[in-house]
Parts: C-alpha cells; structure tokens; sequence
C-alpha cells in the first residue's frame, strides 16, 4: 500500500534527480569543450553520381573530450538541444565552416558548396536569421557556396513562421537541404511549400536496398519525387558499387558515403580541393 507507492515515488525522483545530475554534468562539460578547443569540424565530400566530381562537403562536428575521449554528435546534440546549449554549438559550427571556406579559397582551391547541419531548435530561435547574416559578413562567406540542412522534422512545428525563415535565408543566397528525408512525419504538400534546393534520402533507406523488399521502389520514387519538385537528390550513406550503380541507373543526382571517403579533417580536404583544382 502507501509504504511501497511511497518508495516507488522516491526511487522514480532518485532517478530523475540522477538523469538532472547527468544533464547538468554535461553541460559543463560542453561549456568546458569551448574553453578547452576540444570541437573540430569533418567535412565529408559530396560527390556527383554521375562524374564522381566533388560538389560540396558537409560539416560535421567532433568533439574530442579530454577525459572521455571522441564522444559523437549523435549522443550530445540531442542533450544540447535540452538543455539550452545548442544555441551556442550551432553558432560555433557555422563560423568555424565559413572561416574554413574563406580559407580554403585563399589556399587557391576552386570553392564547392559547404553544408552546415542546423537544428530544430535552432531554427526556432529568433536569433538564428541575424546570427547567419551576421557570421556571413563578418567571416567574408559568399553565401552563394552556404548550404543549410534541416530535417524533415524541424520545420513541421511553426511550419509557416519556418518556411518565411527558409525565404529569407534563400534571399540571401543560402542554399537549404531537407535531410534525412523519409523518416520524418512530412506530408508530401509540404516539399511544394518548402523553398528548398536538395533532398538528402535518409542513409536507412540506401542501407536496406538490397536486404528489404519495397527499398528499391522506396528510394525511386523518392528520386522521382524530388525531381519533380525540381528539387537535386542526394543519397546518404552509400557504402558500395553495387547502391551506387543503382542510384546511377535511377538517376540521382548527388551521393555521400564511405564508398567515396568518411568525413575527413580539414587539411585533407585542402589538399583533394587542391589536387582537382
Ligand atoms: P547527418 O546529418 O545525417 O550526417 C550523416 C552521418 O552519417 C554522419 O555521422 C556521417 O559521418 C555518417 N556517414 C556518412 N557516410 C556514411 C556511410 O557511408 N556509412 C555510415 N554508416 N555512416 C556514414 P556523424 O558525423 O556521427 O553525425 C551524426 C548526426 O549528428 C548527423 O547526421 C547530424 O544529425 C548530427 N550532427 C553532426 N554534426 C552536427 C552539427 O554540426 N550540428 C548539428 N546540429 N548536428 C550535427
Ligand atoms: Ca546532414
Ligand atoms: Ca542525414
Ligand atoms: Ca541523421
């Protein structure tokens, strides 16, 4: 009775009390990240399916902890955003990425796109518009090479107030990504709504091509889908010839993948821009 409902009421604020201990443990950590330098950007090439040129990289964050070693975004974006700190990473991330396309252009290298990945959160703030147009000026970024990539998801919340964001950002030059597509709870109406430039296909889909019946249709008629909205379709996660063939065949225009080459420090990114250059 009230001995037992009392202790599953103390063991159930114990073990919030524990998950609040870890989020605030966290971020101090991340606010020690900064302090400390511990955040890179990867960037990972973009290539065309049909001439294997580099298009574009994507920038994707590392951080290296001091004691904890590589922890991936995966695991503390999502603690970032709850806690209010996504705000400051994702500030971070876009400078870091625009300084590093100015220098790569000074380094002599002929400019591709580079996409910064921004969160829903994000997305929402009022600050984001004047943060972008502030870090474009500031860091001399042609906005004309600056890609943004969303998810599906992040702008069907204040779907209207995010589309007005999206118009602005194309004024500006800003080219905008739908990533991970397929896994959200878009509804097919609103890719028309969007002002949008690429459709990213969700790496789930290109991973299952061969093991599940139905992938191969899926991904074609997502190919198809996005051509119709006169939208580029990237392929995410191709990892060998035999997807790349396929998605050749069905006639997607860009792909990203181990197959081509992982997310890769900056330098090494120079030098291939160079060698093509
Ligand atoms: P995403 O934007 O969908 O990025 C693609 C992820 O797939 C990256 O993982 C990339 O390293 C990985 N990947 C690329 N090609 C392959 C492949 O052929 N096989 C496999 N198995 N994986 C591949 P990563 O860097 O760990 O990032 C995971 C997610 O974390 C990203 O997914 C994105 O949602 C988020 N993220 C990463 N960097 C940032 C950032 O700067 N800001 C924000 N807001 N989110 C970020
Ligand atoms: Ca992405
Ligand atoms: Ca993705
Ligand atoms: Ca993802």
């Amino acid at each position: 009775g009230k001995v037992n409902g009392g202790n599953r009421v103390y063991e159930y604020t114990e073990q919030l009390s524990k998950q609040y201990n870890e989020l605030l443990l966290m971020a101090s950590d991340i606010r020690k990240a900064f302090q400390y330098n511990e955040f890179t950007l990867s960037y990972q090439p973009k290539v065309d399916v049909g001439t294997d040129a580099i298009v574009g990289v994507e920038a994707l964050i590392r951080w290296e902890h001091g004691k904890k070693g590589k922890i991936p975004p995966s695991v503390f974006i999502p603690i970032a955003e709850e806690i209010g700190m996504i705000d400051q990473i994702g500030e971070w991330v876009l400078r870091k990425a625009c300084q590093q396309f100015v220098e790569w252009k000074n380094a002599g290298t002929s400019p591709v796109m580079i996409a910064v990945n921004i969160s829903a959160v994000e997305l929402q703030q009022p600050e984001f518009l004047p943060r972008v147009k502030n870090i474009i000026e500031e860091t001399g970024m042609d906005p004309d090479y600056l890609e943004i990539e969303i998810t599906e998801n992040s702008v069907m919340q204040n779907t209207e107030a995010c589309i007005q964001k999206m118009n602005e950002l194309r004024k500006m030059g800003v080219s905008l990504s739908i990533d991970d597509f397929g896994t959200g709870y878009s509804s097919m109406g609103y890719l028309q709504k969007f002002p949008i430039n690429y459709l990213k296909i969700d790496q789930s889909f290109i991973k299952e091509l061969f093991l599940e019946t139905g992938s191969a249709e899926i991904i074609k008629a997502m190919i198809q889908l996005g051509h119709t909205f006169g939208l580029k379709v990237v392929a995410e996660g191709v990892e060998g010839e035999q997807i790349l063939s396929f998605i050749k065949d069905e006639k997607c225009d860009y792909y990203q993948g181990y197959l081509y080459s992982k997310p890769l420090e900056a330098e090494l990114i120079e030098a291939k821009l160079l060698s093509i250059s």
